[in-house]
């Protein structure tokens, strides 16, 4: 019998009978998208349940890039980081923004806040951190630097849903936070995302670029997008809402038992959890060192040949890609530490509906 296939994960869903009143809901009211009931819902136990202020929904997480961006007005260049998903940088090139590649720190796989500085020129305007696998940037150093050099903050927390630093929301920190609600990620709307902001007056904004800028039905005060969520999406996240503590809680099972299970297989190194931060367990990433056996790739292969299909991310680095290969920070030599994680990492199966069986298949693979 063929072995049964086992993704890097799979999206959370809720029974379906739980999500039929919803969309009688939307049936009979017939508001299917433009602020409707759910979506204001949302925002309103979102920004509860996350613990900020602000927060504006939107189609999906790239979208919300793209007008974040636009929201501060950022122009020039920009300081991130090659390791991560594509999307990070491709945002920037939307708004005809240089990305500038500083490279990341070997214990956090975060942007290294020490290299941010040097990176600065005339043109730089803004920071796009990423908390990599959720686990939080050097936020205060990170704004030091923005203060001194009059710099926004953007952060792409796509994967920092839930994520508590100090006991107060991760993305309390920078100007705006992005998230994403994509299939894949801890909380999904299928696709969807949205920026958390300081005040009610960006907000405001953010909201009339996400409605292709219209203020009123006569008004259009910037040319906006269209990056709403549906009533949809919005009624389906109502009812995640209610899952995603049970979600984090099975996740956080399973990230211990993969830490018991591969602290004795030499030359597998698991990332340490943050001391001073929840997390969400949405990634579970190891690094395959020189004294494995095989080879990062070697035992991706393995795995796969046994139809589980563990992910390197983040690889190739957003740096290799065509369209950012030939900017001079680009460069392998001006981002060592990120070339080399890129390399050695592999995201192994995370996901609440894991069996132990499976779980069994995938340490007996890597261990032998
Ligand atoms: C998922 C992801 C995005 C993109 O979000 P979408 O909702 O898929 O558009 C951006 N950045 C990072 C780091 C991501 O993981």
């Amino acid at each position: 019998m063929p072995e049964k296939k086992i993704y890097v994960t799979q999206p959370q869903l809720p029974p379906l009978e739980e999500f039929i009143p919803y969309l009688e809901q939307i049936w009979q009211s017939k508001w299917l998208t433009n602020a409707g009931e759910f979506h204001q819902q949302l925002e309103y136990e979102l920004a509860q349940y996350l613990g900020v202020e602000h927060l504006s929904l939107f189609t999906n997480g790239t979208i919300a890039l793209i007008t974040a961006l636009q929201a501060l007005r950022i122009t020039g260049e920009v300081i991130t980081t090659p390791y991560s998903f594509v999307a990070t940088t491709h945002s920037l090139l939307w708004n005809g923004i240089k990305p500038i590649f500083v490279d990341i720190d070997s214990h956090t796989l975060n942007i290294n806040s020490d290299l941010i500085e040097s990176a600065i020129t005339p043109q730089t305007t803004a920071i796009m951190p990423v908390h990599v696998y959720g686990n939080p940037c050097k936020v205060d150093a990170i704004q030091r630097i923005a203060d001194m050099y009059g710099l926004k903050v953007i952060y792409d927390a796509a994967h920092a849903f839930a994520i508590n630093l100090e006991s107060r929301s991760l993305l309390q920190h920078g100007d705006l936070s992005v998230l994403s609600f994509h299939a894949t990620k801890v909380f999904n709307t299928f696709e969807g995302g949205a920026i958390v902001c300081r005040d009610a007056a960006m907000k405001q904004r953010i909201d009339y670029l996400k409605n292709f800028g219209f203020a009123d039905e006569v008004t259009v005060v910037a040319p906006g997008i269209n990056g709403k969520m549906n009533e949809v999406q919005a009624a389906f996240g109502l009812l995640q809402l209610k899952h995603v503590d049970a979600s984090i809680a099975a996740r956080k099972g399973i990230d211990e038992q993969y830490r018991r299970r591969l602290a004795r297989v030499k030359g597998i190194r698991c990332l340490p959890l943050p001391a001073n931060a929840t997390s969400n367990y949405s990634y579970f990433p190891v690094l395959i060192e020189k004294d494995y056996p095989l080879s990062r790739d070697a035992l991706y292969q393995k795995l796969r040949d046994h139809n589980i299909f563990a992910r390197r991310y983040f690889y190739p680095l957003i740096s290799e890609f065509p369209m950012y290969c030939a900017i001079p920070s680009a460069a392998a030599s001006n981002l060592p530490i990120a070339n080399e994680i890129a390399q050695q990492v592999l995201c192994l199966p995370i996901y609440p509906e894991l069996e132990e069986a499976d779980l069994e298949r995938v340490y007996c693979l890597i261990g032998d």
